[in-house]
């Protein structure tokens, strides 16, 4: 958030780029209302009697510029916070990576395959018809060790032509956006996973929190700059 002039605030818009197959793609656009705390579609700003504009970034809606008419509270304590100081009230919609790409349930392997190479991605939620997460398929469940070093791995030839959704580990784990960082790094290391899904309260993927996320933000927080 940057804050131009008094009471006029500048968001920025994120999206949620969802991979149809054949170059098709469905793209939502969403911010984090500070007012409201929590992701929002961005069509709900354009309702919204406190907008002022909403500016073009590089490949689409960039920032929602507003005004709030009532101050938002300062973060509460939260009790489950035991790392105190460091990780003080953050809340995992502060850290998550919100630019989050997501698998069609219907789309094969070997598309997966490509997207996990152009998107330079290790894992994608993977969205039923309504847009509604139902699993995460990870790269490394689809490809077979390279023969050499130095080559890229090839698709496992029991997963070739396979369905996102019949590869798909169907139990994601997932948190919610307001949760505070101390349970998603609780979270990780308890269920030994190295990215969690974000979801806003409506239960819509918002966003992605991988472990290097966490790091990057632990060391920044140590005053490192990464
Ligand atoms: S325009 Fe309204 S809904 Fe959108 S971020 Fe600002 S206060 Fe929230």
């Amino acid at each position: 958030m940057k804050l131009e002039d008094e009471g006029v605030e500048d968001h920025p818009v994120h999206r949620v780029w969802t991979e149809l197959g054949d170059d098709d793609a469905d793209v939502r656009w969403t911010v984090y209302c500070p007012a409201r705390e929590r992701t929002l579609e961005l069509q709900v700003c354009e309702d919204c009697p406190h907008l002022e504009a909403v500016t073009a970034g590089e490949s689409g809606p960039g920032v929602v510029r507003c005004h709030r008419l009532s101050p938002v509270p300062a973060p509460a304590t939260l009790s489950d916070d035991s790392l105190g100081p460091l990780l003080g009230g953050t809340r995992v919609s502060e850290v998550m990576s919100p630019d989050v790409y997501c698998a069609h349930e219907e789309l094969r392997a070997e598309e997966l395959v490509d997207i996990f190479s152009t998107r330079q991605v290790s894992g994608l939620p993977v969205l039923d018809e309504d847009g509604t997460l139902v699993g995460v398929v990870s790269r490394t469940d689809l490809l077979h060790p390279p023969s050499e070093e130095g080559e890229a791995p090839p698709l496992h030839p029991e997963r070739a032509g396979a369905s996102a959704g019949e590869l798909m580990n169907r139990a994601p784990v997932v948190i919610e956006e307001g949760a505070p960082m101390s349970r998603a790094a609780a979270l990780m290391a308890s269920s030994r996973v190295h990215r969690l899904i974000v979801l806003a309260s409506d239960g819509r993927v918002v966003g992605i929190l991988t472990a290097l996320d966490l790091a990057r933000w632990v060391a920044r927080r140590a005053g490192h700059a990464v």
